[in-house]
């Protein structure tokens, strides 16, 4: 789906990009919704999408690079509306450089169901065990900013209840991977529930696969 990102702002951006361009393609964000960020020499600063920006025709020029205090270094746009929320993850995570955000309809529609995503195939068991729904906070508020950025410590991703997904990585092609891995488990859930059950791989085989794969 996508190559690695380089390393310089140029490097970021382009990836920020093809970021939300592809979670658009497979319906994990409308072209409102969903934003994205990446830490820029991993310091006080970040690129991030902008507001107001039809996502799947985002290019370069829209992202804007900005301080974790809110100050706007470069760009013509307006920076997401989310900003906070990503702004509390990096200063609560140092080894976080790339933060996700979208509204994925089946993980999302499962957690307003009141279900859980169990280990339900090897990969969601490997990455994405016991994923926490938060309570839901209005989008865009520095209350939802401090909820994620408390609730998110040692986590790969959070559910936003009613809401969508956060998912966080050292680069952003970790983070995304976490969103498509828990939205796969979730649609993977949802046929298993309509067809006759959820069986998840049993708690020994969980083990081993982490065992396997050293985590
Ligand atoms: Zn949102």
């Amino acid at each position: 789906m996508m190559e690695g990102e380089g390393d310089g702002e140029e490097g970021i951006g382009e990836m920020l990009v093809r970021c939300m361009q592809s979670l658009h393609a497979r319906g994990l964000i409308t072209g409102s919704g969903g934003n994205a960020s990446a830490r820029l020499g991993g310091g006080e600063e970040i690129l991030i999408t902008p507001s107001g920006v039809y996502k799947a025709g985002l290019g370069v020029g829209d992202l804007v690079r900005m301080r974790l205090d809110g100050e706007v270094l470069e760009g013509r746009r307006k920076p997401s509306s989310e900003w906070r929320m990503h702004a509390e993850i990096y200063s609560g995570r140092e080894d976080v450089n790339a933060v996700v955000h979208a509204h994925s309809p089946f993980t999302t529609g499962i957690a307003i169901a009141g279900r859980m995503i169990g280990p339900i195939t090897p990969e969601v068991a490997l990455l994405l065990p016991d994923v926490e729904v938060i309570e839901y906070a209005c989008p865009g508020t520095e209350m939802l900013g401090r909820l994620v950025g408390s609730r998110i410590v040692g986590k790969r991703a959070l559910v936003l209840q009613n809401h969508g997904v956060v998912a966080v990585g050292r680069d952003l092609l970790e983070a995304v991977t976490s969103v498509e891995v828990l939205e796969e488990g979730a649609i993977t859930t949802f046929v298993a529930s309509l067809m006759g059950g959820v069986n998840v791989i049993p708690k020994e085989e969980v083990e081993l696969i982490k065992k396997v794969y050293k985590r």
